[in-house]
């Protein structure tokens, strides 16, 4: 079972770092999910993909994807093979957690402007004080029009954040456990400082309000139907003296949503039909019209079979679907020698060992798992070595030391063989998330070995 450090494959690394740098790239601008699906519909494009309302019949070799309200995308490769034989499907999340504003959310008190948060996902929230965050988003008015929102990532933008105590009064903030130090409802955002002249009442606030009127047209009544998120600032960094990691926000999961989409960007002709499916929601359990529970990628299938001029349209999307396969496509937790006691070593991802296969996620009692069938993981691994692919196995740490789920056992209730893959990842859900560039690589190159198998 002894797994080789990745890296050691390559003698010219450059491969590895050009790849890693497309990644930075794409993840710098993906700051929420629909810059995500945004950049990824660049890149389909870029690639001769083309949106499936735009063609009328479909053939062997077309190249076409299905846009979801912005936040959810399914992009295909139609195979030599019917499609009824099935599909290699990839799959993967764009969202991560984050600090929403709420609908109504700008306050003054005391002299500062503040925006009101609901934290979205699972967050320490500790780690979200005193850090440089941005606003990114969208803010859509009542004629329609949608504004899209980005104060923050460049570098001549001013930035916002959540205010800590002072450790010289924290005596009591100091006793509290590190879940109650900081209360959900304290991670607000300072907006402003700067009363406007002339005015009486909330003179900071209207202030802010006539920045935002002036920059983006939009009055404080629109923030009810609007999606502003607070994420940290800044693009991705190469990190370690030797430049082998990226920390970034959002590896968890948009690392796997990248590699996957590159994968099917760069495969050419496929006897399965190949597809990549990015989803939202998965924080929050999946749900909603953009997440992995929604109709929307069976409703994809059904209409491709719709385009090739079929009948029986829905029992053949059935049997399309319960033939597919599929690698369910999320990190995992990387080994952290300074919090050894997690992880039980020999089931551990380890950060330059490649590609990560997870036979099961869950918690407990392995609860709310995919447990994938071993013949399935039998192909997998056939595959994987036939391709040179760095791969290894792990579980979400020690038993009863906690947990996790992902999208897979949601497909695999069509009754798919699904395997949980993905980038071991440290600080998972904290705002700077860290991946090996090997890792990233290898995993691009296992999901594209998986598609043409
Ligand atoms: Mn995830
Ligand atoms: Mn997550």
């Amino acid at each position: 079972m002894y797994r080789k450090n990745a890296w050691l494959k390559y003698d010219d690394k450059q491969e590895v770092l050009n790849f890693a740098e497309k990644y930075k790239s794409y993840i710098s601008v993906s700051k929420n999910e629909r810059a995500a699906i945004k950049e990824a519909v660049k890149l389909l494009e870029a690639n001769g993909f083309v949106n499936v309302d735009k063609v009328n019949k479909i053939k062997t070799g077309d190249r076409i994807y299905f846009l979801n309200k912005n936040k959810n995308v399914a992009a295909y490769i139609i195979g030599s093979e019917p499609l009824e034989n099935g599909l290699r499907i990839l799959g993967a999340h764009v969202d991560s957690p984050r600090l929403d504003l709420k609908e109504n959310p700008i306050y003054e008190n005391k002299g500062f402007a503040l925006g009101d948060t609901h934290y979205y996902g699972g967050i320490k929230k500790y780690q979200w004080t005193t850090i440089p965050l941005a606003l990114v988003g969208v803010v859509c008015k009542k004629d329609g029009t949608v504004i899209d929102i980005n104060i923050g990532d460049n570098p001549n933008d001013p930035v916002v954040g959540v205010t800590d105590l002072l450790i010289h009064l924290a005596s009591d903030q100091m006793e509290k456990s590190l879940g109650k130090a900081i209360e959900g409802e304290n991670l607000d955002i300072t907006l402003g400082s700067m009363p406007l002249s002339g005015v009486e009442k909330e003179p900071v606030k209207t202030n802010v309000l006539k920045i935002l009127k002036e920059k983006y047209d939009i009055e404080e009544e629109d923030f009810v139907s609007a999606e502003i998120e607070i994420v940290p600032a800044g693009p991705a960094r190469d990190y370690g003296l030797d430049r082998s990691m990226i920390a970034a926000y959002g590896h968890d999961d948009r690392s796997c949503a990248f590699t996957s989409l590159m994968a099917l960007l760069d495969t050419k002709e496929v006897k399965k039909t190949a597809c990549c499916v990015l989803v939202d929601k998965e924080e929050i359990g999946s749900v909603g019209a953009t997440g992995a529970h929604s109709l929307f990628f069976e409703n994809t299938i059904a209409k491709l079979f719709k385009l090739m001029g079929e009948s029986h349209v829905l029992w053949k999307t059935r049997v399309a679907l319960e033939n597919s396969e599929m690698l369910s496509s999320d990190v995992s937790a990387g080994y952290d020698p300074l919090y050894a006691y997690v992880n039980e070593a020999k089931n551990s991802a380890y950060l330059g060992e490649g590609l990560v296969f997870n036979k099961y996620t869950g918690s407990r009692g392995k609860s709310g798992s995919n447990d994938a069938q071993p013949e399935y993981y039998a192909f997998i691994r056939k595959t994987m070595d036939e391709a040179n692919v760095n791969w290894q196995n792990a579980e979400l740490g020690k038993v009863d030391q906690g947990g996790g789920g992902t999208i897979a056992y949601i497909l695999a209730n069509y009754n798919m063989k699904v395997l949980d893959a993905g980038i071991p990842v440290l600080n998972m859900h904290a705002p700077m998330e860290i991946v090996s560039k090997v890792d990233v690589y290898e995993a691009y190159r296992g999901y594209k070995a998986f598609l043409v198998a």
